[in-house]
């Protein structure tokens, strides 16, 4: 097979451990001469795949009692309904970093609408392209809940700490899911689609404190309350098998390699390593101002100015060395590498050697 440095933004590069034991399991799962997309998901087979995925989730990310881990449809995206239709009854607060910070935000307005609520914008980084996070706001301490986007990852910005909030605190973390230890409790909710760190695209993750639900007074649709999901241990309705088995992989792949603290370790090394190069290097530059706010997971760089013309001879450049999705996203333009966990240092090093290359030829 091929071999290809992987820097797609999602779905991305994902642990081959994980990948394989997939393949096997397509084939025969567990035994049962059935492939893990033919049995019922009401069998011991696979409640036993849920209740260790659950556990794994539980034991990495070191979640207290009171919280529930669900495995649900319809991607980080439908969460942004999902959210204010549970929680919002006169007000929300929105913390606005990056293109899915915006639309989480526009779909609370949505809901606000509905039920007369309103949503406040705390802070917004979009007349400057999100190029920073926003600083020196204050959480307004009547909302129902604070909305942030730990990383933007279309502008390579990541809020790496876990704020205090004086209200509940609600987190998309699609995009540096399990990238780092996490003090959960200082959440109220948090959730994020799994194809950026945690599996394949299908299944969306959420960790929900049980005692911020059942307070709105709106009337709640079956499958968006998420108390239909805690009672039905994800399993109201039939859940996305095959993404949740390699989501089990991956979190046993995780553990493996020594835990969140070990991942934060090897992610800050690959990402000190990149920036440094994008730093030193001749011809390109980052593009997030605030280098306290640069991502660990998606890295944005551009050419220089005066390199501009060879953006395009860059990315070819880069197709030859063996690298795949370097292309920035088309609102930032440029180059965007995605250094997920799955990521190895041997595919940074490969970046930065090919960058040092095509400096030694055109700079
Ligand atoms: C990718 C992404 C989303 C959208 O996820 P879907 O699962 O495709 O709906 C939302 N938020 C963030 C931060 C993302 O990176």
């Amino acid at each position: 097979m091929k071999k290809v440095h992987i820097f797609n933004a999602g779905p991305c590069k994902l642990p081959q451990p994980a990948i394989e034991a997939g393949i096997e399991a397509l084939k025969d799962f567990k035994g049962t001469g059935m492939s893990v997309i033919e049995i019922s998901h009401r069998t011991k087979e696979w409640e036993s795949i849920m209740d260790e995925t659950v556990a794994l989730w539980k034991e990495l990310y070191n979640i207290p009692e009171g919280y529930h881990v669900l495995f649900l449809g319809g991607g980080a995206s439908t969460q942004f309904c999902y959210v204010p239709f549970n929680l919002l009854s006169k007000k929300a607060a929105y913390l606005d970093t990056g293109v899915w910070a915006h639309k989480s935000m526009k779909e609370a307005k949505v809901i606000a609408e509905m039920f007369g609520g309103e949503v406040e914008v705390v802070a917004s980084s979009e007349s400057t392209t999100y190029n920073h996070i926003p600083k020196g706001w204050t959480i307004p301490t009547d909302a129902d809940y604070f909305h942030i986007t730990t990383n933007n990852t279309i502008y390579g910005t990541e809020i790496k700490e876990d704020i205090d909030s004086p209200v509940t605190l609600v987190a998309d973390m699609s995009s540096d899911f399990m990238s780092r230890p996490v003090d959960v409790k200082k959440y109220g909710l948090i959730y994020g689609g799994a194809q950026k760190n945690v599996g394949p695209a299908g299944v969306t993750v959420v960790i929900v404190r049980e005692d911020i639900l059942g307070k709105v007074n709106h009337p709640l649709p079956t499958m968006i309350d998420y108390r239909t999901h805690i009672k039905g241990g994800s399993m109201f309705n039939t859940p996305p098998v095959f993404p949740i088995f390699i989501m089990h992989e991956t979190m046993k792949w995780i553990k493996a390699q020594g835990g969140l603290e070990a991942i934060q370790k090897m992610n800050t090394e690959k990402a000190n390593l990149l920036y440094n190069e994008i730093d030193n290097n001749p011809m390109f530059k980052g593009t997030v101002i605030d280098k306290a706010d640069r991502s660990l997971m998606n890295v944005c760089f551009v050419m220089e100015d005066k390199y501009k013309e060879k953006e395009a001879d860059f990315l070819a450049f880069s197709k030859e060395c063996g690298m795949a999705g370097l292309k920035g996203h088309r609102s930032v333009g440029g180059f965007r590498a995605s250094i997920y966990n799955a990521c190895t240092m041997e595919d940074v090093q490969a970046l930065v050697a090919c960058m040092q290359e095509f400096a030694k030829k055109n700079a």
